[in-house]
């Protein structure tokens, strides 16, 4: 199944060269189904990492993409604009936080929190704090994996270790142990606390995943913590940064997490399900008072310009993508896909194997007691004829939101008998 080419000479996520792990060729994508070379359909538990909220090859999104790519695929945004972003701006700011009032348009999750971070230290500095240019940060986070992305990243899974005293240093606070939907425990705050009175001088910004943190564990938080930690950083002239690149687009049953809080960050960046999985896309959010502050002094710009910012192509798409998104009870539906979950995920908690189990919205994991064999897993959940890559201690789902009960069912049937065998 290996393609030699590949194997000799494409590097994939997180791998070795000498001893790759096995991949799978894909010949085509439809709906829920991942088809591979030789015919076998996978049901796609994954959303190609969160991204693929309405299936693959969409009628809506490709006619969206074809009418863009014949008008013009790009025009750089230095001195120029174009319809695609400026309809896709007033869309996101129907939905996005009432304060968000402001939209830098990235290529990536990844640059997203790049340039929230740059937001947070230009802010600082052009309202008389230059002094505050750190950041704190929960653990359990992941934020991506360009330098200051990585920096704010776990720094366990994150690897930290690799990278050696190039990499700046972070306060990083417990991630709270509160569980979403448990009781709320007064201490989890204490940390953040105790490193904010005595560091504050040195903070622009707290980052974090609100609610959800995705890749760096898949824990639920409980909403509590993000009041309280909105309010010391409001006490303290620090920046709050909600990351909602996993979390946007109502993968947690909110159209975005910090809805579960009512709490509004200073800069959000989303990305991810932006474009539907189509390609590569983020955007940056910021309140007027953190615009302003950088443009009201010297050197009264954001230091900031990708090559294909803005990019129509990627514009055309995700406003098809979020357009298709509002266009039909998605709420409901994730609804339906949270109940199945939690039904159908119930009896792994009794396995030996088994440490947790836990639904939110449309995201499925059960947690391992230890960490899985990625290699063998994948090949069971393809022997099986689903699409799940597990990770560390985690076996998880967040499927498109387009899945059938059925489709759904055997997901979830196969996770289940997989993590028995454990
Ligand atoms: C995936 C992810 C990123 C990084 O996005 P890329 O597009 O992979 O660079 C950042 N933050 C969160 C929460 C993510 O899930």
């Amino acid at each position: 199944m290996t393609d030699m080419f590949d194997r000799e000479h494409l590097w994939h996520p997180y791998t070795s060269t000498l001893n790759p792990l096995p991949v799978y060729k894909v010949s085509s994508a439809q709906g829920c189904e991942i088809v591979l070379e030789d015919g076998t359909r996978l049901i796609d538990g994954m959303s190609s990492w969160w991204c693929a909220i309405h299936g693959y090859n969409h009628p809506v999104l490709n006619a969206a993409a074809r009418m863009q790519i014949d008008r013009m695929s790009h025009v750089m945004f230095g001195g120029l604009t174009h319809d695609p972003a400026i309809e896709l701006g007033k869309l996101l700011l129907e939905i996005a936080p009432p304060s968000m009032n402001k939209i830098f348009y990235a290529d990536s999750g990844s640059v997203a929190v790049e340039v929230a971070m740059k937001m947070a230290v230009q802010y600082q500095y052009s309202t008389g704090h230059a002094k505050k240019s750190n950041f704190v940060t929960i653990r359990s986070g992941y934020h991506g994996d360009t330098w200051n992305a990585m920096s704010v990243c776990d720094p366990v899974t994150g690897m930290h270790s690799l990278f050696g005293s190039s990499l700046p240093v972070r306060f990083f606070v417990p991630s709270p142990s509160s569980r979403f939907g448990g009781e709320w425990n007064p201490g989890d705050i204490g940390p953040l606390q105790e490193v904010i009175r005595t560091h504050h001088e040195e903070l622009a910004a707290l980052i974090l995943e609100p609610v959800v943190q995705g890749a760096g564990g898949m824990r639920f938080y409980h909403q509590e913590y993000l009041r309280e930690a909105a309010k010391l950083c409001r006490e303290n002239g620090i920046l709050l940064i909600f990351d909602e690149i996993a979390t946007g687009f109502g993968r947690t049953g909110k159209l975005f997490a910090w809805e579960h809080a009512g709490v509004e960050p200073d800069i959000m960046c989303i990305g991810k399900a932006l474009t539907g999985g189509y390609m590569t896309f983020s955007a940056v959010l910021a309140s007027d008072k953190v615009a302003d502050g950088i443009s009201a002094n010297p050197p009264h710009s954001f230091m900031h310009g990708p090559t294909f910012m803005g990019n129509p192509l990627a514009c055309a798409v995700a406003k098809a993508s979020v357009g298709l998104l509002l266009s039909y009870d998605w709420q409901a539906r994730v609804r339906q896909i949270e109940k199945q979950l939690k039904e159908e995920l119930a009896p792994a908690a009794g396995l030996p194997a088994v440490n947790d189990v836990r639904v939110l919205g449309a995201i499925g994991v059960i947690e391992v007691r230890e960490p899985v064999d990625m290699a063998y897993m994948q090949k069971r959940f393809v022997e099986e004829g689903v699409w799940v890559r597990p990770f560390g201690r985690l076996v998880y789902i967040m499927p498109p939101y387009i899945i059938s009960p059925e489709q759904l069912g055997r997901l979830t049937s196969a996770l289940v008998k997989i993590v028995r065998e454990l």
